[in-house]
């Protein structure tokens, strides 16, 4: 299993191949992958964190103690191989077939599913925006294909909008830095479009993002928004690291 023996350019072009073991047909993963790297897991309710089957509660230890700064948090998969590898190729890739990948497999989960179904039009539906430069240089945000498929696939009612939370500065990737200096690194990153203000008081946000590691970019946009009035800020990720 070895991702960089062929150039993306070449792996793209072969729609119908599984993007972890190649088999074919089936795109993007084969229901063999999915049964051995994507089983679904008891997660933490507040911070997706995954939790032993065993554990007796809803949250992890650390949200009970320390309350998280969302109020429900949904992942789908482990970052981890695979995932880590193909939600990083896919960054560079509108492939529309990842994206309703992504969203089918949280959708796919019960609780997903019944937290999306609950939303209303007064709700809002935000992907975690990227800097100007990075939009630039990427081409697209993945977090907002994902958001559009988790629509199209839930039924969710919410209203999913790209220009109420800007994302004003650029910042160093949060990869290269070190834990602690990860929320640091995200001050003055993230902002509500002043125009638009009003639209948040007292409003409902679930935030959608692919990766969520320390959750430091999605505790400071959550942190904005509640400012801004959101009475929740929720999340929605595909990915979430192992507890460390
Ligand atoms: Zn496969
Ligand atoms: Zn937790």
């Amino acid at each position: 299993m070895h991702f960089s023996a062929l150039p993306a350019l070449i792996m793209n072009r072969i729609p119908s191949q599984c993007a972890v073991c190649r088999s074919w047909p089936s795109a993007p993963v084969c229901q063999a992958c999915m049964a051995r790297f994507g089983q679904p897991a008891r997660r933490c309710s507040t911070c997706a964190l995954e939790l032993p089957a065993e554990f007796p509660h809803t949250q992890c230890n650390r949200c009970q103690h320390t309350p998280f700064g969302l109020d429900a948090c949904f992942a789908a998969l482990p970052y981890a191989f695979p995932w880590s590898d193909l939600v990083s190729r896919y960054k560079f890739d509108s492939q529309t077939g990842w994206a309703t990948f992504m969203a089918s497999t949280l959708v796919g989960q019960p609780a997903v599913r019944d937290f999306l179904s609950q939303l209303t039009p007064d709700d809002w539906l935000l992907p975690l925006p990227l800097s100007t430069e990075r939009l630039a240089w990427r081409g697209f945000n993945q977090a907002w294909e994902l958001t559009r498929a988790l629509q199209r696939q839930s039924g969710c009612r919410a209203t999913a909008d790209t220009s109420l939370l800007l994302r004003i500065r650029h910042t160093r990737p949060q990869s290269e830095l070190k834990r602690s200096a990860r929320l640091d690194n995200l001050k003055g990153a993230f902002a509500v479009e002043p125009l638009r203000a009003a639209d948040l008081k007292s409003r409902r946000v679930v935030l959608v993002d692919d990766v969520m590691t320390s959750g430091a970019s999605l505790l400071t946009a959550a942190g904005v928004l509640r400012q801004a009035g959101a009475s929740h800020v929720s999340a929605v990720v595909l990915t979430r690291t192992a507890p460390t």
